[in-house]
């Protein structure tokens, strides 16, 4: 089943406990499940300690704790490092699971500690420590290492949530109360609305709408994703209309998988290198200028490939390679301009920052501009717009009470703006903002920024051919 974005023209070219004080003990024993990337010590001897990354953390915003905040979680993995503190100490295991992963320390930290690379370090150690009951093994392992390494699976799976979606089902579980006497109440209300088609990445290529004289159209691959293609598909739609009309012949290319970001994020660094070793397969494979991504979360772990794979001899360069060549979808149409809408789009539309583009890629004014393209746009700014919604990866479903707080106080902020679209640019805030509009009943919708510019383009086209038919009737 195959969406209909657009009709392609051909198939792609073959293109425990803390040690007592001072004692160094040597707790790497337990690290023997551990990835080879602990933390590396240059990283957490960047930080000086100096706070001023304290008020942009959202853990620290809400808990105001030290250890909850970036400079007390480098303390612990330093002490981790050096061997003071056990790596099951549950102090150490609580904030690496507390911790978002947003970015915004990294973003402001004056000494450029790459709070990033620490943590997904951490995270990793953390993940290999751990005692785990045998469900959440089981969670787990049906999560990375069989439902999330295959999209003909996530297809599956997809396909029997919509039926659970459909049939009524969802309507009589949520009636009765099951899902509340099975603790799965709230993570069933984060569910996005499966697709009725799906986008599979089948080498088809949609020639440009317009492109400059003897000039080549630039050819952009187009990153399908996971659950982008089975409960985003007008999001691709919009992604792969918009950049015709910028002039580009946009290919998705056969063999691509899960970019890998959720693997990286749960601490499963092997299958992590695994998925972006099959996506750079694939994607080079297409022959493309470009590599476009329509999510943030994963145009940002898409761009870090080559620190991922940079003690791979095979893949390190074409890693680092791919990475160069790859957009945010935001920011390849600012690039491109991006080409005016002729049409009115007279819609209230304010901003909520994903933490992966605003912190992690430093795209802030790029999604901003193509927004203010859009002639009769009101734009109006949130309040705290880059403040993490609390969505990140698998955190609102293993951390429902901090991701609860930080989506009210992000929905209070839109709500404070009067705006009557929310625009995004990111798979996983959308599904929170969504889930957190929806259960508020406010009469707000949640778009991609593409969604938004590609609307206008709609509207374009239907004038155009509005007046062709009064030409033909006159
Ligand atoms: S991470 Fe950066 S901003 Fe935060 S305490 Fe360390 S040096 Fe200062
Ligand atoms: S990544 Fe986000 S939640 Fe984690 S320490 Fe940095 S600012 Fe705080």
């Amino acid at each position: 089943m195959s969406t209909s974005v657009a009709t392609p023209t051909s198939a792609a070219s073959p293109a425990g406990a803390a040690s007592p004080a001072g004692a160094a003990t040597d707790f790497h024993g337990l690290l023997h499940l551990a990835d080879t990337s602990a933390p590396n010590a240059a990283l957490y001897d960047a930080c000086v300690r100096c706070g001023l990354c304290l008020e942009s953390c959202p853990t620290y915003s809400l808990l105001h704790l030290e250890p909850a905040s970036p400079r007390g979680r480098i303390a612990l993995m330093r002490a981790v490092g050096e061997g003071q503190l056990a790596p099951t100490a549950p102090s150490f295991l609580a904030q690496m699971d507390l911790c978002l992963g947003c970015l915004a320390c990294q973003a402001v930290c004056p000494s450029g500690v790459e709070y990033g690379h620490l943590h997904e370090a951490g995270r990793a150690q953390a993940a290999a420590v751990r005692q785990k009951s045998a469900l959440r093994r089981v969670i787990e392992w049906t999560v990375f290492q069989w439902l999330f390494v295959s999209l003909g699976r996530v297809r599956l799976f997809a396909r029997s949530l919509w039926l659970y979606q459909r049939s009524g089902l969802q309507w009589l579980a949520r009636r009765l109360g099951v899902l509340r006497l099975l603790g799965m109440e709230g993570a069933e209300q984060l569910l996005p609305r499966i697709d009725d088609r799906f986008v599979i990445a089948d080498g088809s290529v949609y020639p440009p709408l317009w492109t400059a004289a003897e000039q080549s159209p630039r050819r952009v691959a187009l990153l399908t994703g996971c659950v982008q293609s089975v409960a985003f598909a007008a999001v691709h739609a919009a992604t792969i209309h918009a950049l015709r009309v910028n002039g580009c012949e946009v290919v998705l290319p056969r063999g691509q998988e899960c970019c890998g970001a959720l693997h990286q994020h749960g601490g499963e660094l092997a299958r992590a290198r695994e998925l972006a070793r099959r996506n750079i397969d694939a994607l080079e494979a297409a022959h493309a200028d470009v590599i476009v991504v329509n999510a943030a979360g994963c145009s940002h772990h898409v761009k870090e490939y080559g620190h991922l794979l940079r003690d791979d001899p095979l893949y390190a360069e074409r890693a680092a390679a791919l990475a160069a060549r790859t957009r945010d979808i935001t920011e390849l149409l600012a690039e491109l301009g991006p080409r005016p809408p002729q049409s009115s789009l007279p819609w209230r539309v304010t901003y909520q920052e994903p933490c992966h583009l605003a912190h992690g890629q430093k795209i802030t004014s790029q999604p901003r501009r193509v927004l203010a393209a859009i002639p009769g746009l009101d734009f109006v700014e949130m309040a705290e717009s880059s403040m993490c919604c609390g969505s990140a990866g698998t955190y609102n479903i293993l951390q429902p009470e901090m991701a609860a707080q930080l989506l009210a106080r992000k929905l209070d902020h839109s709500a404070a703006t009067r705006a009557e679209v929310i625009a995004s640019a990111n798979t996983g805030c959308m599904i929170q903002m969504r889930a957190g509009v929806a259960q508020r009943g406010m009469p707000v919708r949640v778009l991609h920024v593409v969604e938004i510019l590609d609307a206008a383009y709609r509207l374009d086209e239907q004038g155009v051919s509005a007046r062709a038919s009064t030409l033909t009737s006159s």
